[in-house]
């Protein structure tokens, strides 16, 4: 059951009496459930043929390369980043019920920083137009979740790219911070967000609702699972920007093992 109480007050904005509500929500409870669980079995199911289709579409591009048929094959080539697309999303769908069941674990071992930053610039920087430029401080070992660091560098980095179509610069820095963090920046010039929109942009689902001139695609999650990664590493995800102008989103992490 949840319960609400509501005061009501005098002209002098006293409380004269309070009139409380009780509602049942078990219903509730086992629609969200049932609502998690299939998003669950659904995102499961869809992963099995998306591999498949993603060896197929290699294969093809593959075999039309050798026979010097180019244009088929950057057909294949297409398809292929289609399908690395709609893998993205399942992606991101499976880590949300993993969330929610509380099984997203973190897998943590020491590995150079420096080195996963440079992997993952030179990655995205092969499927975009955008500039992408390093500062980047000798930062060396940390202890954390390397696949699960590189997943929330990668998320900020996209969206960076996606939210600035007439900027092409992106502005990458790493630091480490007196209080021993190590501090990662993604610089945007692009549409930026409402001062009183920042910080829902973590939430699950939510989506600054577009300009008429601009719709750009997502479900709303890449943030809400990388914050939830960021906080059980330790540490913290923010973002500075102005509308307009562009963004900074930035998070800091430990370096070392975090004794909690
Ligand atoms: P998605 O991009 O799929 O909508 P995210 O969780 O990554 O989901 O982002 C949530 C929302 O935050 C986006 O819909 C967008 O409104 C806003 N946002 C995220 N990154 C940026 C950015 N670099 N610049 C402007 N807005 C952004």
């Amino acid at each position: 059951f949840l319960g609400r109480a509501i005061p009501i007050k005098d002209t002098n904005e006293d409380v004269i009496q309070w009139i409380g509500t009780c509602t049942d929500i078990n219903e509730f409870k086992q629609f969200q459930q049932q609502k998690d669980n299939f998003l669950g079995i659904a995102s499961h199911e869809l992963k099995t043929p998306l591999t498949s289709l993603k060896l197929y579409s290699q294969y093809l591009e593959k075999n039309l390369r050798k026979q010097d048929d180019n244009n088929n094959a950057d057909v294949a080539k297409k398809m292929d980043d289609q399908i690395n697309k709609l893998t993205a999303l399942v992606n991101d769908l499976l880590d949300v019920t993993k969330i929610q069941n509380g099984k997203i674990l973190l897998n943590k071992s020491d590995f150079n920083f420096d080195e996963l930053v440079n992997e993952i610039i030179t990655e995205q920087q092969m499927s975009t137009s955008h500039r992408i430029y390093l500062e980047a401080e000798n930062i060396g070992n940390i202890y954390g979740d390397r696949h699960r660091i590189s997943q929330v560098m990668s998320n900020l980095i996209s969206n960076a790219i996606k939210y600035s179509p007439s900027s092409d610069k992106i502005q990458i820095t790493t630091k480490l911070t007196e209080e021993g963090c190590v501090l990662f920046s993604v610089r945007d010039y692009g549409i930026g967000i409402p001062e009183d929109k920042k910080d829902k942009v973590f939430e699950q689902y939510y989506r600054v609702s577009g300009s008429k001139e601009h719709t750009f695609p997502g479900l709303g999650l890449g943030l809400y699972i990388s914050s939830e990664i960021i906080q059980r590493s330790g540490g913290r995800i923010f973002v500075n920007s102005v509308e307009g102008k562009g963004s900074d989103f930035c998070f800091e992490i430990p370096k070392a093992d975090n004794p909690h």
